[in-house]
């Protein structure tokens, strides 16, 4: 399992899609992607179950086009690996799409919550509690994605690594992880983002290991900000890694 990530002035599937490669090493049952395109307008999710080459072959005759993206192998933990509960997981009006390696342990507690409020879910994974859980947070508060990402976290028991990014914001990707590994890489104007630094290394070597309970807002105007979940704001430890 495993997730990429990328922003900048590139396009983004082509980096996505090897970055998939350079993880599949982890083991995976199904693979996925979402890319904002159209100056923000359109939020893309392609997924599927089976390969990387499954999903190219699947991607291939749609709009891949996008210079921001999230990337996803799932190693099926609740329910069965299909294309349905394949990841990248929309929010109920398709205006968030998330990935997330780990378990979440509450999540039947948060789906029934938001189902008694209406919500529909597609899926029949712990994963997609939590953006559906993210977009009510956004939507009844009227706060911004990284604090609706927080405000989510707290309610969240488990383990994860997980990317969220939202239609009409093609500047921002907010990423957050807790028992399950993530890795920032910082490039010249673009960032990456993995489960380890092999997808990053052949791009730069300055790397940002989030810590548990750290949320990423990965900009692609401004430097990395990295918050804690109870927003204070945390300095980030910029390490060098050895260039193949
Ligand atoms: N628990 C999630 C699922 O089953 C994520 C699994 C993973 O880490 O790939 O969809």
């Amino acid at each position: 399992c495993g997730i990429v990530g990328y922003i900048g002035n590139q396009e983004a599937y082509p980096i996505l899609i090897k970055g998939l490669h350079r993880l599949e090493y982890r083991g995976y049952d199904s693979a996925g992607l979402a890319l904002i395109t159209d100056g923000g307008k359109k939020l893309n999710v392609y997924k599927t179950k089976g390969k990387v080459s499954d999903l190219e072959r699947f991607s291939q005759s749609k709009d891949i086009s996008g210079t921001i993206g999230i990337a996803h192998t799932r190693w099926a933990t609740h329910g069965e690996p299909n294309d349905a509960n394949a990841h990248p997981h929309y929010s109920q009006t398709e205006n968030l799409a998330l990935i997330h390696n780990g378990i979440i342990e509450n999540y039947s507690v948060i789906r029934a919550e938001l189902e008694s409020k209406g919500y529909v879910f597609r899926s029949s994974t712990d994963t997609e509690v939590i953006v559906y859980l993210i977009e009510y947070v956004q939507k009844t508060n009227r706060v911004d994605l990284c604090t609706a990402v927080q405000l989510a976290l707290h309610q969240v028991v488990g383990a994860y690594a997980l990317a969220v990014i939202e239609k009409g914001n093609s500047d921002t990707i907010i990423a957050a992880r807790k028992s399950s590994p993530l890795v920032i890489g910082i490039g010249k104007n673009e960032f990456f983002l993995a489960s380890d630094a092999t997808p990053i290394v052949e791009y730069t070597d300055e790397v940002v290991y989030l810590n548990d309970e750290e949320i990423a807002v990965i900009n692609r105007n401004e430097p990395l900000k990295v918050v804690n979940l109870n927003n204070v704001t945390v300095t980030p430890e910029i390490k060098k890694l050895a260039m193949n």
